[in-house]
């Protein structure tokens, strides 16, 4: 099927030759390519609440939200406030600073599940300091991943299932040593039987495990809570860490995150996206025990000349306190349970082949009726449908991650008024998926 553009995408269109010229794939960050769906990348040059405009002055209602963090939407003014008060006094110290402190404090006196932590500038760096910290506690070296789980370029985790029975892991990206990839044993989601094999067999080698309790970067993976459970116990049993990567989760389905959300106590946790309110800031927490392993107090060494950043910490700040305010989460979920619905009745009306897969202020359409929950159930080939559905919506403006594999997320700033519009749209764009049902 030929997908017609009838929007004006010009300056994007320039934009991205230009930026082609000087960034490799003219991107700083691979799927912002939009190789997987029609056109060129949109150049974004303002959001406000939950409207994104382009360069050529197209509005879209905006369900990517810069990958999660937006929360509150784009420009929330007690964020935007913060930062430029905080601006004002300088960027960068290098030093300790009392904003560093509030935000600690805010999250940790607000979180059952963790009791000190240290903040860094991104999810990855997160993940990454966390599996070096685990494996500076139990002094062993290996970590299981889990096939669909994605924690961002660490080395080692960039990592799919070897073939046959080994279940060691195999690099996806050029330049991961296979001595590297080795240490990283890969098992399918939703399979206990699978866990305790490995754990069986390996455990003496294991360091932690490592998993997105709500898997969100290949398609919406909802886990049991009797295999997160499965999970926890096994790990105490065999003397190995569980990490919780809730880089998307944390903040998102409630302010204590999916350890919340499944009342699971993991190991460690790991932050990024919600907690910098926009601004890079990632973050791993622990008990007190566990991050006494942590430089200066512990031998495990990590650092950072911008981690706690004021500027960062304050947008995280400004951010989180409104998270805290009542019913929060209870109005996000419930308006996004709303759309999801209306839509889920139409597909389910029209016949098509679709679900919408949703937890909290998260949502995936996924083309297909199968019920979800490891990577090998998706059919790449449902992605079609996908390419065809996001460029109808841009054409419409709507605008969904640019991969069928991308989650939706809903921000407190999309209005009941606004996601009934969005409805309408994404119901016309399925008709044009769908020509020949009716
Ligand atoms: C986004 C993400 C990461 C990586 O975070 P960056 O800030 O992009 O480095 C890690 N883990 C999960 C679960 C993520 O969603």
């Amino acid at each position: 099927m030929e997908l017609v553009n009838t929007i004006k995408r010009e300056q994007s269109a320039a934009l991205y030759e230009e930026a082609k010229q000087y960034f490799p794939g003219g991107v700083h960050s691979p799927v912002r390519a939009f190789k997987s769906v029609s056109g060129p990348p949109l150049f974004i040059k303002e959001g406000n609440g939950c409207r994104i405009i382009d360069e050529d002055d197209n509005t879209y209602i905006d369900f990517c939200c810069s990958w999660g963090p937006l929360i509150l939407g784009h420009n929330h003014p007690s964020v935007r406030e913060a930062v430029i008060a905080t601006i004002k006094k300088g960027t960068s110290f290098g030093t300790p600073n009392r904003l560093g402190n509030e935000l600690g404090k805010l999250i940790v006196d607000n979180n059952r599940f963790i009791e000190k932590i240290r903040f860094v500038s991104s999810g990855t760096e997160a993940v990454m300091s966390a599996i070096r910290l685990a494996r500076g506690v139990t002094g062993k070296s290996k970590v299981i991943k889990f096939e669909g789980c994605y924690h961002g370029h660490v080395d080692s985790l960039l990592v799919k299932a070897g073939s046959g029975l080994a279940t060691f892991g195999v690099s996806t990206s050029a330049g991961i040593p296979e001595s590297f990839a080795k240490e990283t044993l890969v098992l399918p989601l939703n399979d206990p039987k699978a866990l305790d094999e490995c754990l069986q067999k390996y455990h003496k080698d294991i360091a932690c495990i490592i998993i997105e309790p709500i898997p969100a970067n290949n398609g919406l993976l909802l886990q049991h809570q009797s295999f997160l459970e499965c999970l926890r116990l096994k790990c105490y049993k065999y003397g190995v860490l569980l990490i919780f990567d809730e880089v998307i989760s944390g903040f998102r389905v409630g302010f204590e995150g999916a350890a919340g959300h499944y009342n699971i106590q993991p190991d460690i946790i790991t932050y990024g996206k919600i907690i910098g309110g926009g601004m890079p800031v990632g973050a791993y927490a622990a008990s007190a025990e566990i991050m006494s392993h942590v430089a200066p107090e512990g031998a495990v060494y990590q650092a950072g000349t911008l981690s706690a950043n004021p500027v960062a910490m304050s947008a995280g700040y400004a951010a989180l306190q409104e998270l805290l305010q009542a019913d929060f989460y209870k109005n996000l979920e419930e308006k996004t349970t709303k759309m999801v619905k209306a839509l889920q009745s139409f597909c389910d009306n029209q016949l098509y082949p679709v679900q919408i897969r949703q937890i909290g202020s998260i949502f995936w359409i996924a083309f297909s009726k199968e019920d979800i929950r490891a990577a090998d159930q998706i059919d790449g080939a449902s992605m079609d449908y996908f390419k065809i559905l996001h460029h109808e919506l841009l054409q419409n403006g709507v605008y969904l991650g640019p991969s069928g594999y991308e989650v939706g997320f809903v921000s407190a700033a999309h209005t009941d008024r606004d996601l009934e519009e969005a409805v309408g749209k994404i119901k016309h764009a399925l008709r044009v998926v769908f020509p020949s049902i009716v």
